[in-house]
């Protein structure tokens, strides 16, 4: 049997006609950027995150940086990240000209809320948290030490929609929620997308005027904007799968319940849930004891025609991207043996049972 890591197609042949009506009343409508879908899928997601405003965007990382250049962030500021993020996450922070300032990872895989203070300069503008693997941040803390320094807060919802921390929505917690609609995200298009969700008027107003060019209305530039839209034909296709999102994400939960239950190896980490989260899986990431065991696990697994991913074998402080800010092996060790041990195994929607006790089965031999 061939496994791969994930097949997008299953989730679109599922709801094949839902999608292609979509695709012909959009390509019917004769209108492509900026109308009537674009405006319904912000509504229904700023209703879902439970935020006043959604506004799209053309990318994740689009919807990173332009938050944070709308919060004033720039050149000789600081924000505070977590160590084992996205590179996207860290380059939302720098295309603005600002220092990205590392905080290690904890035992989710979110920012250890206890090392951020110590971090914290007269420079810090913002926490950046990343809700990573679908896995909530410890929401609690990082709120109250924005609150207690006045700091911004912007959350990385890229791998996270659904998710929810004492049943907050991630999104809703920061004075920004960017999310990513890349397809293979939880919320995916079919095509390249994002999102900006608050509860700001003034931040919403200022958003949407800055990602059409800076103008509100036709030839009245009012900033230097940007030409960052959602277009209508994925905010069309993001309407149908948001409608499902509830089904898709259960679905995610119920695959990782299965791994949680059937991986019995002392070589193995599971991941952990926080508690008072609500994890939604946008990856199913074990561990090993070393990255030499993991290397081996990689191998074995291919052998047996299961393929794997790593998120992320290299973290962006020790990426040549980063060269410049001066750290070198040793700086966030936590962050490290992340890099060097984590692997994410198959999950997806249409992923099936007899798949998956294939790699429960493997896994367990190894
Ligand atoms: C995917 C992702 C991004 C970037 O999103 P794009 O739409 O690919 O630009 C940013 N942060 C995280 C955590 C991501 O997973």
């Amino acid at each position: 049997m061939n496994i791969i890591k994930n097949d997008l197609l299953r989730e679109y042949k599922k709801y094949e006609k839902e999608y292609d009506d979509a695709i012909k009343q959009t390509m019917n409508s004769g209108w492509y950027i900026l109308g009537n879908n674009l405006k319904s899928f912000e509504n229904l997601y700023a209703t879902y995150c439970g935020c006043k405003h959604c506004i799209g965007v053309a990318s994740g990382l689009d919807a990173l940086w332009i938050a944070m250049h709308m919060l004033g962030i720039g050149a000789g500021d600081e924000v505070i990240v977590q160590a084992n993020a996205y590179i996207a996450s860290v380059m939302g922070i720098t295309i603005n000209g600002a220092l990205p300032v590392f905080v290690e990872p904890d035992e989710y895989y979110g920012i250890d809320a206890s090392k951020i203070e110590e971090k914290i300069s007269s420079k810090t503008k913002a926490i950046l948290v990343v809700h990573l693997y679908g896995n909530p941040c410890n929401m609690d803390k990082v709120t109250e030490i924005c609150k207690k320094h006045e700091l911004y807060l912007v959350e990385d919802c890229a791998q996270s929609h659904g998710a929810t921390y004492n049943g907050k929505m991630t999104g809703s917690f920061g004075d920004l929620g960017c999310f990513s609609f890349y397809p293979t995200k939880n919320l995916g298009a079919f095509g390249d997308g994002g999102c900006i969700v608050c509860d700001s008027d003034k931040l919403d107003d200022s958003i949407r005027i800055f990602r059409n060019y800076g103008s509100k209305e036709k030839n009245q530039n009012v900033v230097v904007g940007t030409n960052s839209r959602l277009d209508e034909l994925q905010a069309a296709l993001l309407k149908v799968k948001l409608n499902h999102l509830e089904e898709i994400t259960n679905e995610r939960i119920d695959i990782a319940r299965k791994y949680n239950e059937g991986i019995r190896n002392s070589k193995i980490i599971l991941p952990k849930e926080r508690p008072g989260g609500k994890c939604v899986y946008h990856q199913y990431a074990i561990r090993t004891d070393e990255g030499k065991t993991r290397d081996s696990l990689v191998e074995y697994l291919k052998e047996n025609g299961i393929h794997t991913m790593i998120h992320y074998p290299i973290p962006p402080h020790l990426s040549d991207a980063y060269d410049y800010l001066g750290y070198k092996k040793g700086s966030f060790p936590i962050a490290e043996t992340y890099a060097d041990t984590v692997l994410s195994i198959p999950i997806f929607n249409g992923f099936t049972d007899e798949e998956q006790k294939v790699v429960i089965d493997v896994i367990n031999n190894f």
